[in-house]
């Protein structure tokens, strides 16, 4: 058994009839040049690139750390620097086509790569998922690769959609084929004890530990897709926007908080998928009752330093420049939480930390939804049953705060 096959079933959660709300002619393509990280570099250096913001934030480390703030220490931001190894050999947080990332075989030999392993697709979307548990991913989910999430362009040239049989990039454009149909979308849960001590480092380093671990898990099952003889592009946080296809893929809903809340380790996860060509059995978008609960929980908004995230209900038009219009959410003020994190001299896990579903939902805090005015139940009762059922819960006495539990991960 792999640790992961253990994720709670989503044929034993609801179905969610529309898990995402669109205003179609409004909604378009986003581009990666609309990120807050592009932006705040642009305004910081005058030059287009996905990371010059994070020089104030260096500044900043290394100011509080000289200065031998608790928890910012030397050896504090070594051990980040550590975690944060492998994400940058492998693809500096996600770049396509970028460094280990590579569209095409890394190792596999052409005997293999142009010879499809011809299975039914329930069987093959079986082994894509102990193969993504084998190689880190906590959870893991398949949907259609809905052309609507891939960016517009990344930060010098555009995403088209072709009819042609591989994806490559030109000088001018990343070409994605429409063959490339299938989205495998995974999770890989963060240390929830040191997400616990943000805004300090060690929570940076869980962060940096997480994204070394999405780099492994994507190229790892990429490799893997392509030894069995299909197209595979992996991708951490390039290529296609990770939040609504790893809803669609049934790993959970969207908070206010602006992430994914899944059902096993709430919002305290990494997301990262593979597109493929591979025929595989789609999974099913899931409803455990988070926008009803977020309506009246507004902990991450009271915990947030920055004021980034909205104590208002949801809308379709976004707060500030860095939001794509026409998708009913609680939109982020991007640009404040990145300006907190260079004053911060480290990135900030507030908002995932203080959630109610990182730390473990207690049937206490149900009182803070509408829906128990209905007296009947709900979505997040049976989640609750869920996660204890599969491991995900403890109760250790009768009256102590449930936790999560972390899970004994087998492989990568
Ligand atoms: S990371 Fe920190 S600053 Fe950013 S939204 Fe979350 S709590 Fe606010
Ligand atoms: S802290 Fe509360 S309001 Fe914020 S995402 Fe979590 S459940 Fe929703």
């Amino acid at each position: 058994m792999i640790w992961g096959e253990k994720m709670i079933p989503r044929n034993q959660i609801k179905k969610n009839e529309k898990p995402i709300d669109i205003k179609e002619g409004i909604y378009e393509r986003f581009p990666v040049t609309k990120q807050a990280f592009v932006t705040v570099s642009f305004k910081d250096v005058g030059e287009i690139g996905y990371n010059h913001w994070m020089n104030k934030m260096m500044e900043n480390m290394i100011r509080r750390m000289l200065g031998g703030e608790e928890g910012r220490r030397q050896e504090d931001n070594a051990l980040d620097m550590g975690a944060n190894a492998l994400n940058l050999l492998i693809g500096q947080y996600g770049f396509p086509n970028f460094q280990f990332l590579k569209w095409d075989p890394l190792f596999v030999p052409e005997g293999m790569s142009k010879q499809p392993v011809k299975l039914p697709k329930d069987v093959l979307s079986s082994m894509i998922k102990k193969a993504s548990h084998l190689y880190g991913a906590d959870l893991v989910g398949i949907t259609d690769l809905d052309p609507k999430w891939i960016y517009s362009r990344d930060l010098f040239k555009p995403f088209k959609i072709t009819e042609g049989m591989k994806p490559k990039e030109t000088e001018d454009a990343f070409l994605i084929p429409r063959k490339i149909n299938k989205a495998i979308v995974m999770a890989v849960a963060m240390d929830d004890e040191m997400i616990e001590t943000s805004p300090l480092v060690d929570a940076s380093t869980a962060t940096s530990l997480g994204y070394s671990r999405m780099g492994i898990a994507a190229v790892s099952l990429a490799e893997y897709i392509r030894g069995m003889g299909y197209q595979a592009i992996p991708c951490m946080n390039d290529t296609a926007i990770s939040i609504p296809l790893a809803v669609q893929a049934g790993l959970g809903q969207l908070g206010r908080l602006g992430l994914l809340i899944t059902p096993e380790f709430g919002p305290n996860v990494r997301l990262l998928k593979v597109l493929t060509d591979m025929p595989l059995e789609n999974d099913h978008p899931i409803d455990f009752g988070i926008p009803e609960f977020c309506e009246n929980c507004h902990l991450c908004a009271e915990h947030c330093p920055s004021g980034s995230i909205s104590f208002e209900g949801q809308n379709y038009e976004g707060v500030c420049e860095n939001n794509n219009p026409g998708v009913k959410k609680w939109y982020i003020y991007a640009e404040k939480c990145l300006r907190l994190w260079q004053t911060n001299g480290a990135s900030c896990a507030n908002c995932i930390s203080v959630c109610p579903f990182t730390k473990g939902f207690e049937s206490m805090q149900c009182f803070e939804c509408k829906k128990c005015e209905t007296k009947t139940g709900c979505e997040l009762q049976v989640n609750t049953h869920l996660r204890a059922k599969y491991g995900y819960l403890q109760v250790e006495t009768w009256g102590d705060k449930p936790r999560v539990i972390r899970p004994r991960r087998r492989g990568l």
